[in-house]
């Protein structure tokens, strides 16, 4: 059985891969540039939209990146920084997502009178105000990012222990896997397992399948951010799956980026019949122009899942969420009952 419509955008949903600069409304990209004083390319909002955002031809990192290149040096003020937290919240509450993991970078957004500190604390104040208007609870996951300074990613590790559980849920590693190993990140990745902080990688998507066993045996994930590749090592797989390594799967970014040549080709209904624990996410909501249903649509209609596959991934999602086991019940048997009411309304 397959959802779609209004049906499908009622269902109570769980994003855990959501990059907070890559999920800007093109609007606000527009209000931030014009406050900023920046020469506009276009005198109406809606234009910004050919800039910030890719069409469904992309299929390269490098045009899906250059989308990013045009906002970012305007997102660099914690001003900036909590009203785009906040209009997240409300743009995820809208399509039913109940809880959502916002992960970003600080040291990329920094600059010379804004520290790493003062963004985090700007998105944790939009968070929160999202939470307290609109049907939604979140954690912030902080990246640290390759390619950068030890110097960065050691402070965003410090923000990272000071932080964790207060509004602050998990560590990531961001940036170009192809270029930069994991290696040398186990400096902090050693001491965030000591801590307790619940750790995801990038990985297995611009490298391959060796990228997330350095993500799982070194950096200590016990979640994947899309490790689409590991499909080049059945072995590997089997290994992977037997761990309950849990899968952060972007179908449409795949697409975009040229991960994955097309729907049809990504390897998500193959995971998940194989018994991975694999979940749907976003990863940039803005730039590639879609939203958590969008996704639960084409996996149905183009990666060869039905519906229930879908609701069962969600409850993997909700397993693998780096909130509290508290927390994580509310939300379980909300979701449940939830699910269980729409979905007997349409079997009706
Ligand atoms: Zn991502």
């Amino acid at each position: 059985m397959k959802v779609s419509g209004e049906s499908l955008k009622k269902l109570p949903k769980v994003d855990l891969h959501c990059h907070l600069d890559g999920s800007i409304r093109p609007r606000t990209i527009f209000d931030i540039m014009k406050s900023a004083g920046c020469d506009l390319p276009c005198k109406e909002p809606e234009g910004i939209a050919n800039y910030v955002q890719v069409d469904s031809t992309c299929c390269s990192l490098t045009d899906f990146l250059n989308k990013f290149e045009f906002f970012y040096p305007y997102l660099k003020t914690p001003e900036s920084m909590e009203r785009i937290s906040y209009e997240l919240c409300d743009d995820a509450a809208k399509e039913n997502i109940r809880y959502m993991e916002i992960r970003f970078a600080p040291c990329l957004q920094a600059a010379e009178k804004v520290t790493q500190e003062d963004i985090l604390v700007s998105v944790l104040a939009g968070l929160k105000k999202g939470e307290r208007d609109f049907d939604i609870k979140t954690g912030a996951i902080l990246c640290a990012y390759r390619g950068t300074e030890r110097e960065a990613w050691e402070k965003t590790y410090a923000l990272a222990e000071k932080y964790m559980g207060r509004g602050l849920c998990g560590l990531d590693l961001a940036g170009d896997e192809s270029r930069f190993p994991g290696a040398p990140f186990a400096l902090i990745f050693d001491r965030a397992k000591s801590a307790g902080i619940p750790v995801t990688i990038h990985a297995g998507e611009a490298a391959g399948w060796e990228s997330v066993k350095e993500a799982v045996d070194v950096l200590h994930a016990s979640r994947i951010g899309h490790g689409v590749r590991i499909a080049e090592n059945e072995v590997f797989v089997e290994r992977i799956r037997d761990a309950g390594i849990v899968f952060e799967i972007c179908v449409t970014s795949n697409v975009h980026t040229g991960v994955c040549p097309d729907y049809k080709s990504h390897p998500i209904a193959d995971f998940y019949k194989k018994g991975i624990k694999t979940t749907i996410n976003t990863d940039d909501r803005g730039v590639s122009n879609i939203n958590l249903t969008h996704e639960w649509d084409v996996v149905q209609t183009k990666c060869g899942l039905e519906i229930d596959d879908v609701l069962d991934m969600n409850i993997f999602s909700v397993d693998a969420a780096f909130c509290s086991p508290a927390e994580k019940k509310t939300l379980k048997d909300r979701i449940q009952t939830e699910t269980r009411k729409i979905m007997s309304g349409l079997s009706i």
